[in-house]
């Protein structure tokens, strides 16, 4: 007997090399067939997924869904775990730094245990993450002893480090900053990684220039990820418009580069200028806040593929992207990202709908696109989520574009 039955999408993962269309049969939260023409009657409930995007469940390896852990109002810019997650269509989020030594303890017990969607977490550099920011502002604001015992206490969900390359610690702590997270990565019992966010949002400082190819070529290791890889944010990637080589060598020693779209770290131009220089990132993040979910220019996570799409990267690289490269970067592939059996039914169906879109940026500057991504169903372990009406007043989908004059 089988629980739950999705019929007749195109089923793609490009990390099986699977794209036809097919059935996958679920039970007990479990891929146990995948197969075309499944027979429905021994099935508890059918999905129709004709004209669909089967895809693994997606994962968003940069989001901050604290909410609740900063004080309520109007500046509160924590999302919501299932907001990000199951109800957009992503099965895994990746909480990025929202909470440090002194207060990850309320994310892990009060956030983590109640949300649909399977939730990680990095653990920030600053004690008490981004619930206070700027989160460092010098040493004092660090504690590498507590940041230890912090990822000890629950690897399972804390796999990591963050830190921000942001004024004003870049100009108090140089270099001392992303070592600092590097020792406390280094300092826990089972493997953490280090995420940094590269570009000074908070400051412009040439500082962050000068840090950025020395933050690359002697702190970073196989396995860290470097999150806003397409910023125009000083600091970033790009010097007067040409990639770093520091950026392409720490790529090949296994260096993790991540698009992290968010607020205020992308725009179009800064995008084109690294992808013509060959540089495609590894995974598609969305960097999601409260704040972004409502003011754009980043509302959702498969908007921000939709982006990535309309830039030329193909369909399959962007789902890809988007589930097996960040399982992978998270540890967790032999459980999730893919389709396959004995896998974690962690699957999404998404609508590729055609049409004359304009995507926005951090800098006022927009793209057209002839395609975008709704989401329309997500299966979490074998449970089926709804969607959310969507984060727009009309809905999921972009804007339409001006008609041309
Ligand atoms: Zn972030």
């Amino acid at each position: 007997m089988t629980d739950l039955l999705i019929k007749n999408g195109r089923v793609l993962d490009p990390s099986r090399n699977l794209d036809g269309v097919m059935d996958i049969a679920i039970t007990e939260g479990e891929i146990t067939e995948v197969a075309p023409g499944i027979d429905p009657a021994s099935a508890g409930r059918v999905i129709d997924a004709t004209g669909l995007l089967v895809t693994p469940g997606l994962i968003d390896l940069h989001t901050h869904v604290a909410a609740g852990l900063r004080r309520a109002g109007a500046e509160d810019m924590m999302g919501d775990a299932d907001t990000a997650g199951v109800h957009s269509g992503v099965t895994t989020v990746l909480d990025a730094g929202s909470t440090g030594a002194f207060n990850i303890g309320g994310f892990v017990n009060f956030i983590v245990p109640y949300a649909r969607t399977r939730t990680l977490a990095l653990l920030n550099v600053g004690t008490l993450g981004v619930t206070r920011a700027p989160e460092v502002r010098d040493a004092a604001d660090i504690n590498i002893d507590a940041g230890i015992d912090a990822l000890n206490y629950r690897p399972d969900v804390i796999v990591g480090v963050k830190v921000r390359m942001v004024s004003p610690a870049i100009s108090t702590l140089g270099i001392e900053l992303p070592r600092a997270a590097k020792k406390i990565a280094d300092g826990a019992d089972s493997g953490a990684f280090v995420m940094v966010h590269v570009g000074d949002i908070l400051g412009q400082d040439p500082v962050a220039a000068k840090l950025a190819p020395q933050l690359l070529s002697e702190v970073l290791t196989k396995g860290d990820v470097v999150t806003h890889s397409l910023s125009f944010q000083v600091g970033a990637l790009l010097s007067g418009g040409k990639l770093l080589e520091e950026a392409r060598a720490a790529r090949e020693r296994g260096v993790i580069f991540d698009v992290g779209v968010g607020r205020s770290n992308f725009s179009f131009e800064s995008a084109k200028q690294v992808l013509d220089q060959g540089f495609v990132p590894d995974t598609i993040s969305s960097d999601f806040t409260q704040m972004s979910r409502f003011a754009g220019p980043t509302h959702s996570m498969v908007e921000c593929m939709s982006k990535m799409l309309a830039l030329g990267i193909p369909l399959s690289d962007v789902i890809r992207m988007s589930t097996s490269r960040p399982a992978e970067v998270l540890g967790i592939d032999d459980e999730t990202g893919t389709i396959e059996v004995g896998y974690d039914a962690d699957i999404t169906l998404l609508e590729l709908v055609d049409g004359d879109f304009v995507f926005r940026d951090a800098t006022g500057g927009s793209h057209r696109g002839s395609q975008a991504f709704r989401p329309v169903s997500t299966v979490r372990a074998g449970e089926v989520m709804p969607i959310d009406f969507g984060p727009r007043p009309w809905g999921w989908l972009p804007e339409r574009a001006p008609d041309r004059a």
